[in-house]
């Protein structure tokens, strides 16, 4: 089908989401990304949001084969934010009107975290009198827990699928009982209930995943009512079994990152045509595959932005991935640098403003 009918039919199929995401012709992919700004313009506005992201511990209980937390990863060494640094940052945040904060941590699920967690909730809510908004990133969690955090103050939770394919999933994460792709989806499902602005995502570029499992991760977040979405290209961790697979087979050459990176551009737009209302950010990997990719990011159709205000000593520690940007930065340095990304693509910030998804309140109306 001619590319101008595809960018304007009324409803995609799965077979049309996958010709859109295979795109690689400079000019068609220019197309497509106008097509997904004019949708981000209608539904959101050339405005963007920033979430601080606190990377407050790299201790984890999982061991997903892709990532350079992962509990068996002998070269990271563990640390622990300390909670009035938390706190500090927290303060930090609020006072650069960054509007919101997303906790983020590798995952454990004991009671002493459990409470920790809370603690840091009720106490980050005192800031600014409950006026900073609050996203928790910390796992697969029981129903009670994710309830307690709701409680106490988190209202928006990301959980990535990491990949709507069960048996791509089973491939990615160890088969020890404990990396479930079912577990993962009651997890988003018990989130929901909740009342939580939900947002999953995917890894894009994953060896063995095709150009219809990631329309099928499109389908899913439809299917899953989902409110926001943060995904990104997967990057090579060296010290990671995929990692090293990746490695062996050529997959990280200059030419195959760039087909990541594409992809990456490409699933943000498609995924602004077709959902059109749910909050999506232009992440930190896209950077790490190319200097201009959160700015490109944005073009595409994201409008979310996630300043690192994990404190400086810390960043080295938590190496999700080979070449992540920012790690010698200062939160300073991130504040502006972003800043000027947004001015240069004509977008402009919406500080102190929380700037939640607008899908979340086309089914939750405010009263
Ligand atoms: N532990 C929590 C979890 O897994 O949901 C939150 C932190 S975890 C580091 C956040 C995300 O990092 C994961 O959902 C995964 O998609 C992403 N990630 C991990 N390794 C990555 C890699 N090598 N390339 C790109 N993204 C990666
Ligand atoms: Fe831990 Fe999250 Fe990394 Fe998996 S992706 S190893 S849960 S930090």
């Amino acid at each position: 089908m001619e590319l101008d009918v595809l960018l304007h039919k009324e409803e995609l199929t799965r077979e049309d989401l996958a010709a859109l995401l295979g795109l690689t012709d400079p000019k068609d992919r220019q197309k497509l990304y106008q097509a997904a700004y004019a949708v981000k313009l209608k539904y959101i506005g050339n405005v963007d949001h920033y979430r601080g992201l606190l990377e407050f511990s790299n201790r984890c209980i999982k061991n997903c084969r892709y990532c350079g937390i992962r509990r068996d990863n002998m070269e990271a060494v563990r640390f622990d934010t300390p909670r009035e640094e938390i706190l500090e940052m927290a303060q930090w945040a609020y006072e650069q009107r960054y509007g919101s904060l997303t906790l983020q941590s590798g995952e454990r699920q004991d009671p002493e975290f459990i409470d920790y967690v809370e603690g840091l909730l009720r106490e980050i809510k005192k800031i600014g009198k409950g006026t900073l908004g609050i996203t928790l990133c910390v796992g697969e969690q029981t129903e009670a827990t994710y309830r307690r955090w709701f409680e106490a103050g988190a209202h928006r939770y990301l959980l990535r699928i990491e990949t709507s394919n069960p048996m791509l999933y089973a491939r990615l994460h160890p088969r020890d009982g404990h990396h479930e792709w079912t577990v993962r989806r009651d997890c988003l499902k018990a989130l929901k209930r909740i009342g939580y602005q939900v947002g999953t995502g995917d890894m894009i570029g994953l060896p063995g995943q095709t150009l219809e499992d990631l329309a099928d991760d499109i389908l899913f977040y439809r299917e899953m009512g989902i409110d926001m979405i943060g995904m990104g290209p997967y990057v090579v961790h060296h010290n990671t079994p995929i990692g090293k697979e990746v490695m062996a087979a050529g997959g990280d050459c200059p030419e195959a990152r760039q087909r990541r990176f594409i992809l990456g551009l490409n699933m943000i737009a498609v995924t602004r045509l077709f959902l059109k209302d749910v909050n999506i950010a232009s992440t930190t990997a896209l950077q790490a595959l190319n200097p201009l990719g959160r700015e490109l990011g944005l073009l595409a159709g994201a409008n979310i932005l996630m300043p690192i205000v994990t404190l400086p000593r810390f960043r080295p520690q938590y190496l999700l991935y080979d070449g992540k940007p920012c790690v010698e930065d200062t939160p300073d340095q991130c504040k502006n640098c972003l800043a000027s990304r947004v001015a240069s693509v004509g977008d402009r910030v919406g500080f102190g403003e929380w700037g939640d998804s607008p899908h979340y309140f086309a089914s939750h109306p405010k009263e």
